[in-house]
């Protein structure tokens, strides 16, 4: 026997192994229609796992960070695959879920259109109503390689190669289409509900300006048509309030092709800025807080010292001062 412990402690039983979906089924129908996928002992995991031992297990809904991550990360497989069935040539890069929905890096010789945005949705919602189930699998090193240069996504060969040995290498198969991928997702298409494209942005294959220049492709995926119209209505009424938008507007700053993203502050946003600064002094005083005031620059040696150098290099600064090598610091901490 297998006993399953649930998050309120009641225990389950089975005769041997069992999928995770098949428990969940047991605990309610409603919860197996909202379950995105599972933590057993801790572990975020698929839904079609197999059990084969004493565990617990904590179902994850839309509500939970880590469902929602799911089910919009299967939404991401989902544009790509829809990509793939438009235009074969395209070659994938990354498709990740992010805060607010998810993307995929497309390697395209064509300009991805808003039009086309539209057609892709088309698709998209083909393969949400095809209700395709998520198959996971795993291949041996070598022929993950193989596998993905058979089907010339040169970007997934790369990725492949760059993981450490012994890592292990799996896929996610969705009727015709299969990705590299880590995990987890939801059990079929037919789960995310309600999806949207929003926009196309460049973006450098790694995040590096020496390699190619990809197509990013930005969507959204809730479990409920009513909830997706909510945040496009929500995303209508931020751009209202857009700080581009009332900086111009209310003459409070402006920014200038020389310094992308650093405001030049006006007289009157001045006023608003040093009492905004006012403001949050006097709450870091009440609360015991003391004020320090550190380099902005630092030598690199601190950088390695500190780990951002291995954790966030990619998206640091670095600059030379009489010779030595200097970085822009991070995040704000004192150094
Ligand atoms: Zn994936």
């Amino acid at each position: 026997m297998i006993k399953v412990t649930l998050k309120d402690g009641k225990v389950l039983e089975f005769e041997g192994s069992v999928k995770v979906e098949e428990v969940v089924k047991k605990i309610g129908m409603g919860l197996y229609k909202a379950a995105m996928a599972v933590k057993i002992d801790g572990e975020l995991k698929d839904l079609m796992t197999e059990i084969k031992k004493d565990c617990s297990i904590e179902v994850l809904t839309f509500e939970d960070e880590d469902g929602r991550w799911t089910l919009r990360h299967t939404a991401s497989h989902i544009l790509a695959q829809a990509v793939k069935r438009l235009y074969p040539n395209v070659k994938l890069a990354i498709g990740p879920a992010i805060d607010t929905g998810f993307y995929y890096d497309f390697d395209a010789d064509f300009p991805i259109t808003p039009e086309m945005l539209e057609t892709i949705e088309k698709e998209m919602e083909k393969i949400i109503k095809e209700d395709l189930n998520l198959e996971r699998f795993e291949l041996p090193r070598q022929e993950a390689i193989k596998f993905m240069e058979d089907l010339g996504e040169s970007y997934k060969v790369e990725l492949i190669k760059d993981l450490p040995e012994g890592e292990v290498i799996s896929f996610y198969k969705q009727g015709e289409f299969t990705d590299l991928c880590a995990g987890p997702h939801v059990l079929s298409t037919g789960r995310v509900k309600a999806v949207k494209l929003l926009s196309v942005a460049g973006a450098y294959w790694r995040g590096d300006e020496k390699n190619k220049m990809l197509q990013r492709v930005y969507g959204t995926a809730f479990t409920k048509k009513s909830e997706l119209e909510e945040y496009l209505k929500m995303l209508e009424e931020a751009k209202k309030r857009d700080h581009r938008k009332l900086g111009k507007e209310l003459d409070l700053f402006s920014i200038h092709e020389e310094g992308p993203g650093f405001p030049f502050f006006h007289p009157k946003g001045m006023v608003v800025r040093n009492m905004l600064e006012d403001f949050w002094r006097k709450e870091h005083t009440k609360r015991g807080y003391k004020e320090i005031k550190t380099p902005i620059i630092l030598n690199e040696e601190l950088w390695h010292q500190s780990g951002h150098w291995d954790h966030y290099k990619e998206n640091m600064y670095f600059t030379k001062i009489d010779q030595m090598d200097y970085a822009i610091k991070p995040m704000n901490c004192p150094g």
